[in-house]
């Protein structure tokens, strides 16, 4: 398949498009047409049926736009870069880790310092893809991806769009985990846009520069919670360890169930158990998988705080790209949170039994303290009172020593009031561990549309064929008379009404012969055709089925249903009709099991 071909049907039959053509188009911008956007949706209800209903989990839907201080926070203001190198002749922007990864064997280059990536661009010659002068000696910039904006009139306050879904779900923790009324652990999803002002957008789908994002953020107490393992304890994932990676020249593979990879040890527990849960959604949703893989971060690309991190990823053409994260990233986000905001980011979990627990405190005399630093009293107490939490050895001695502003004081410990007090706990604050799979949409509708992408020949004509999974395909059937005259036009538009009416996503089709129809639905990815026609006009009486009376009496007559892959037909009975595409389409009945099938018309 050639990548072209995919974006050229995606345009004409109105999957995907860039976005205001009519203004020669911005870089990076997609609008879904009619049959992608419902693609997108059907996507998008089967990750909230998977990662939500079935997982217990709760959704929330968070602004965009988010103030400057949370992504001072989160590090995105400091940190959130990628690598930028112009070309001096044409001007044009070029992502430089990427230049090295299409020019070199070098794999995720992400991980070298701009100066490395410098280096590289130098010794192996790298030239601008646009024009073709030299890049070597331009300097290699670090860009912020973050849109800023203004909120409110003014320039006073600055925002951004948020570049992942998922800070929206961590500011709000503080509340989030009052709803769940403070029990670990729980998971809070999201899904929405996301913006990042890459660098260069690129592959439609893959790179873009607003995008939708599916997040899920499962909160748990590190030294309590465990993953129900069993529950995808027997999904085979083909996981492709940093080991490997750095290891052969050769991509080798290692296949293990999730209960396998656990018990070896290949995999962190949390994070093999969405492996195991993402596998099986991508897998529903039509992705190929033996086009599918799950590749560790190697330790360069392992952000400091993740404990384990592995990327769901997709081939297309021969190349590897990433659909998804799924890390385990300890208490990172909520305690930088707890640091930089005035809530408190812990949650209070009571023990099973009360202990009791020695406790270190303080209780200064102020006419000592009063006198002998004056303004700095306090001062000086509140930093006795850390001290004795902190170091209870240092009042074993004569005199105690604090350090205020650093300076230096000395204090005689038995001004300070030093008492050592057992009392009763009953629980204690603590810092939820987050594991996050985070799933980008578009790349999954991307990835299903060209695993389901095939050019076959049928008697002899060339036919393209989506053959998209009967649970996300956007039109489900398509209704046709044979010819729109003897009353087979109104059968067929009554019965497109009828399974529009039952829930069916059903489109009607007159025009041009029945082949022409056929082959229209292929490529639009339809699973499934059914016909009106001259043998659907009378019913199994032998009365003219436009002529029966109206109601709810059984019609009594048969059309034909055929096969989007398979092109076989078969007969069925228009009465149960709804019932069998209904099944059809939940995997409850496979075509194979319906009645011998007649010839192609
Ligand atoms: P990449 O390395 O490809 O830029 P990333 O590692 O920065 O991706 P994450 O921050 O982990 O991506 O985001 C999670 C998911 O969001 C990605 O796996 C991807 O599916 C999606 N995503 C990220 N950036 C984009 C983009 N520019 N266009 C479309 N989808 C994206």
């Amino acid at each position: 398949m050639s990548r072209s071909n995919l974006v050229e049907l995606a345009k004409r039959r109105g999957y995907f498009f860039q976005s205001a053509g009519a203004y020669g188009g911005v870089s990076g911008f997609y609008t879904y047409g009619p049959q992608g956007a419902t693609l997108k949706d059907n996507v998008e209800d089967a990750w909230r049926e998977r990662f939500g209903v079935q997982e217990g989990h709760r959704e929330i839907d968070a602004p965009t736009v988010m103030p400057e201080a949370v992504f001072e926070a989160s590090g995105h203001l400091d940190t959130f870069d990628d690598m930028l190198v112009a070309c001096p002749e044409c001007g044009a922007s070029h992502r430089a880790d990427h230049l090295i990864e299409d020019n070199t064997d070098i794999e995720e280059a992400e991980s070298f310092a701009p100066e490395e990536i410098a280096d590289l661009v130098a010794e192996h010659d790298i030239q601008c893809p646009n024009c073709g002068t030299e890049l070597a000696g331009e300097p290699v910039e670090e860009f912020n991806l973050m849109f800023e904006t203004n909120i409110g009139p003014g320039d006073a306050s600055t925002g951004y769009l948020r570049p992942e879904t998922a800070q929206g779900i961590f500011v709000e923790f503080p509340q989030l985990a009052e709803y769940a009324r403070n029990q670990l652990p729980f998971g809070i999803t999201q899904i929405g846009k996301a913006y990042r002002n890459e660098i260069s957008p690129r592959n439609s789908l893959v790179r873009t520069r607003e995008f939708t994002q599916a997040e899920l953020e499962h909160f748990v107490d590190p030294n309590e919670d465990e993953p129900l393992i069993e529950r995808v304890a027997d999904v085979e994932l083909t996981l492709y360890p940093a080991e490997k990676q750095a290891e052969s020249e050769e991509t080798e593979y290692v296949t293990r169930t999730v209960r396998e990879a656990v018990d070896e040890g290949l995999v962190h527990e949390w994070v093999a158990y969405y492996l195991g849960v993402g596998k099986q959604w991508y897998e529903s949703i039509g992705v190929d998988m033996d086009r599918f893989r799950f590749r560790q971060h190697l330790s360069g690309e392992l952000a400091h705080y993740a404990a384990d991190c592995w990327d769901a990823e997709g081939e297309i053409d021969g190349d590897w790209y990433e659909l998804a994260g799924f890390a385990y990233r300890s208490d990172y986000d909520l305690s930088k949170h707890d640091e930089y905001s005035d809530d408190d980011f812990t949650v209070f979990k009571q023990y099973d039994e009360s202990k009791v627990v020695e406790r270190a405190t303080v209780d200064p005399d102020m006419s000592y303290l009063g006198p002998e630093f004056g303004g700095g009293a306090a001062d000086v107490a509140a930093e006795l009172e850390l001290l004795a939490e902190r170091d209870r050895a240092a009042f074993e001695d004569e005199a105690v020593t604090v350090s205020v502003d650093g300076e230096e004081h000395e204090i005689p410990t038995e001004k300070t009031g030093f008492a050592v007090e057992e009392v009763k706990e009953t629980g204690e604050q603590i810092m939820p561990h987050v594991i996050e799979p985070s799933i980008g949409v578009d790349r999954a509708v991307y990835t299903v549309l060209v695993h389901a992408y095939s050019e076959d020949e049928v008697e002899g004509e060339q036919r393209t064929r989506l053959a998209l999974d009967p649970g996300v395909a956007p039109t489900f059937v398509g209704v046709f008379p044979l010819m729109d005259k003897d009353g087979m036009g109104e059968l067929a538009r009554e019965l497109t009404d009828e399974l529009r009416a039952e829930g069916l996503a059903a489109t009607y089709d007159d025009s041009g012969n029945i082949g022409r129809r056929y082959r229209r639905q292929d490529e639009v990815g339809t699973p499934f055709c059914v016909t009106v026609d001259y043998d659907s006009l009378e019913d199994s009486e032998g009365q003219r089925a436009s002529e029966r009376p109206s109601g709810d009496e059984p019609r009594g007559y048969t059309v034909t249903l055929r096969e989007r892959d398979s092109t076989e037909q078969v007969r069925v009975p228009v009465d149960d009709l709804p019932d069998l595409l209904a099944d059809l389409r939940e995997g409850e009945t496979t075509f194979s099991e319906l009645d011998a099938p007649a010839a192609e018309q």
